[in-house]
């Protein structure tokens, strides 16, 4: 109980330094007992105004005389009713393009998907979530001509009313994924983007349940910042409505002072689900920490003023399942999964050109790749379908290069998944129990979707344990056990003290045999990219069935009702040669 006070009071005072920020504090006890006396007058943690009259009196508030946010009462202001008979088609907007969500809408798993890592959490109203800012694979809108990128900066919540109101009509809840233009000259006047998705009553989301649970056990009422350890977010999976992505976009403001007419706004048409239960927490959480305040935390209605909001049709969504092992995949205007490069492939070994016959690979060198130096640190790994290990930090010594057309191509290691049970690739017809792919890109284009990339893949067959495999399996399983992390959650440490879980590539992953079979082809997961450099190891290393029945485990409880197989079926070759490497040519 003691230590709860103690939490409490240190809130109290961080909160009520924002209200009293530019008056000089003569010690911590007169800043105390201002704060107490100012918390009676205004209940609300933020900077001098509250949720009483919903942001009704915003524009009237005076300090020293003068209008303390004048922005207010301006012409634009957000949030607005979306009058769903009333919406323009954005060929007739100037000036603004649509969105393009890139990563923000590709599974956090996949190379080019964004995951929002290293997240904390306000327990205060609106529960308001910062992580480490991603800077690849952001999102674009063209503005005036110039495309700007948009960093994910926070995104929080307005529960009981929404903001946005759609023919009138509010719902139960509102995310709003804060977004600013990447590197702006001047942070007060950057530009935003923001992102609302709307929830409706219906089940439990199980990303809120996993957010609610971790911040309660983690923080105290009116707790700022409160870790949620390894929790990341996969904003495509977690955050954005489960299929149809058509959103209403308007220029509007932020929804609190300064009213700063600088936002554009995304609301999205189709609504996740909340459960009753959840939006209790969501009042607890508020009360907890004010129990003077008003748990809704929605501005009213702003005039439109004349503005249009135009609809934008969905894009057609990256999510995909692998209940026909990705058959359906080219039907679905998944973009390049009809393509005639496409992978996995069977190899047939007895057909193997030599690689010097190839034309536009004219060599491979793994470099350090292939020794015992060649350390990959800073790992994080996805505990879901596919288990992937994210690389972290920049390795040491030489990266692999391969000579394309006539550019040495330097790959550095990104991230290492598996296929388990079904094989990607086969070998003359058949398939290994495990595959796994080293995803390696054009380390000078890291942040381009349509860069470079090779993979290594690494069958095994069944056999001994794998030592790599089980020093991994072990970790994850002791760190479930210890409630450490959850299954389904991305961007786990695996580190323990003094024991950092680090990858080398030789060691943990490449057979003795150095004999491969290399072609080009494509991702094996949509958007299928034809930009593939793929290098198959023909020599197995071993899995022991308990190890496979790990990975089974793991998808099973991340993702219950998953096809525990995550492999595409095999692609036509469509005339495309494949070489072999290292004495693997027939
Ligand atoms: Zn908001
Ligand atoms: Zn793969």
């Amino acid at each position: 109980m003691a230590s709860r006070r103690v939490c409490l009071l240190g809130a109290l005072f961080a909160v009520l330094s924002v209200a009293i920020e530019g008056h000089s504090a003569s010690s911590e006890a007169s800043v105390a007992s201002k704060a107490r006396r100012q918390l009676k007058e205004e209940p609300n943690p933020n900077d001098g105004y509250d949720y009483m009259q919903h942001g009704f009196d915003w524009p009237g508030l005076q300090e020293g005389g003068t209008t303390k946010y004048p922005a207010c009462s301006g012409s634009n202001q957000s949030p607005i009713d979306i009058n769903t008979n009333q919406l323009m088609e954005p060929s007739s907007r100037s000036g603004t393009s649509a969105v393009s969500l890139n990563g923000l809408n590709v599974d956090g798993a996949q190379a080019d998907g964004i995951t929002l890592t290293n997240a904390k959490v306000d327990l205060e109203q609106g529960m308001k979530v910062t992580f480490d800012q991603p800077a690849a694979n952001l999102p674009t809108i063209e503005i005036g001509g110039t495309t700007k990128s948009f960093v994910p900066i926070q995104f929080h919540f307005h529960h009981f009313l929404s903001e946005h109101t759609i023919n009138g009509i509010h719902y139960p809840l509102e995310l709003h994924i804060v977004m600013q233009e990447q590197d702006p000259a001047d942070v007060a006047t950057a530009q935003l983007a923001v992102i609302g998705i709307m929830y409706k009553y219906g089940e439990e989301d199980p990303f809120l349940k996993r957010l609610q649970e971790t911040a309660q056990s983690n923080g105290e009422a009116g707790d700022k910042n409160v870790e949620l350890n390894s929790f990341s977010i996969n904003v495509a999976r977690d955050l954005l409505p489960e299929s149809d992505l058509t959103y209403y976009g308007y220029d509007g403001s932020l929804t609190t002072p300064g009213c700063d007419e600088r936002v554009k706004w995304h609301v999205f048409k189709e609504a996740r689900t909340v459960s009753v239960a959840q939006l209790k927490v969501f009042s607890e959480v508020t009360l907890a920490a004010h129990p003077e305040a008003t748990v809704t935390n929605n501005r009213v209605i702003q005039p439109l003023n004349g503005r249009k909001v135009y609809e934008y049709k969905g894009e057609p969504n990256d999510k995909y399942n692998y209940v026909q092992h990705g058959f359906d995949w080219r039907d679905n205007g998944l973009d390049s999964c009809a393509g005639d490069v496409q992978s996995p492939i069977d190899i047939v070994t007895s057909t193997l050109q030599a690689g010097s016959s190839r034309s536009d690979v004219s060599s491979v060198n793994l470099n350090d790749l292939n020794t015992d130096a060649f350390t990959l640190t800073g790992n994080t790994v996805n505990i879901g379908q596919g288990m992937q290990i994210n690389f972290g930090d920049p390795p040491a010594g030489d990266l692999p290069v391969i000579r394309i057309g006539t550019r040495d191509v330097t790959f550095r290691p990104l991230q290492v998944h598996w296929h388990f049970f079904l094989s990607e690739h086969t070998v003359d017809g058949v398939h290994y129990p495990l595959e796994a792919h080293i995803v390696m890109k054009d380390n000078d284009n890291l942040g381009d979707s349509a860069g470079q990339l090779a993979v290594i893949g690494i069958m095994y067959k069944y056999g001994d344990a794998d030592p790599f495999i089980t020093d991994m399996q072990k970790r994850v399983s002791d760190k479930i056990a210890s409630g450490a992390i959850t299954y389904g959650q991305s961007g786990v440490s695996l580190n323990n003290p003094d024991d950092p879980f680090n990858v080398n590539i030789k060691n943990n992953f490449l057979p003795s045999e150095l004999g491969y079979a290399g072609y080009d082809g494509s991702l094996t997961t949509p958007p299928c990219s034809e930009i593939v450099k793929w290098h198959v190891f023909l020599e197995p290393r071993t899995v022991s069935v308990e190890q496979m029945e790990v990975f089974a485990d793991v998808t099973l409880n991340s993702n219950p009702g998953a096809t525990v197989t995550t492999n595409r079926m095999i692609q036509p070759l469509e005339g495309r040669t494949v070489y072999g490497y290292n004495g693997a040519a027939a």
